[in-house]
């Protein structure tokens, strides 16, 4: 495919997806006509389904069909601890991590189970971190047009950790301020501050 080939390509057939397991499993080393391996395409294709489904989700529309107006509303909203599983686009491996979402409302607000799925309808894709981060904070800031939004994302790359460097527990923070979170720097400490106490349920 050259550079300037941008008609999207044609979805293999579940076949095909499971003939390509069939050839990684043979580059790792492995006969695929083993017997514990007869059903291990087809189980990757399915799981391939259940990782990736955030392609199928568009998330300017998941916010944009469920806000409601508020007028008296304008403390700091923040859902934190979002915990999602994520796939590095480099090496194909996963990302676990927890998110953290916080806004400061104009006017328009959303139910907070919104926030996460939001978050995992960009998680649940080939990512990389930094452009998972500025994808929430753009939508929520794009859709809600609030004053401010605040994204924190803290994961473990298993690429970092079961190969190459070989750095297990190291992990990878990124942000993303806009609005008042951005140009106020009370605003930031607040959201900051709250990242950092300890758990009001104990669980974290
Ligand atoms: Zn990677």
């Amino acid at each position: 495919m050259t550079p300037t080939d941008s008609a999207p390509l044609p979805r293999p057939t579940r076949e095909e997806a499971e003939d390509a397991v069939r050839t990684l499993l043979r580059w790792a080393g492995e006969d695929p006509r083993r017997e514990g391996l007869h059903d291990t395409p087809a189980r990757v294709v399915r799981s391939y389904e259940e990782f990736f489904c955030g392609y199928a989700e568009d998330p300017v529309d998941l916010l944009t069909r469920t806000f409601s107006e508020v007028e008296d509303y304008d403390e700091m909203v923040l859902l934190r601890d979002i915990r999602f599983e994520s796939h590095c686009e480099h090496h194909m491996v996963p990302i676990i991590g927890v998110a953290h979402v916080a806004y400061l409302p104009r006017k328009r607000v959303v139910g907070i189970s919104k926030l996460a799925r939001v978050v995992d309808a960009y998680a649940r894709r080939f990512q990389i971190q930094e452009r998972m981060t500025a994808q929430i904070a753009n939508t929520i800031n794009e859709v809600l047009q609030p004053r401010g939004v605040g994204v924190v994302i803290e994961a473990s790359h298993q690429c970092m950790t079961t190969r190459g460097v070989h750095r297990p527990g190291v992990s990878m923070v990124t942000s993303r301020m806009l609005g008042t979170f951005r140009s106020n720097s009370d605003t930031r400490r607040e959201f900051l501050s709250i990242l950092n106490r300890p758990g009001v349920t104990g669980g974290v």
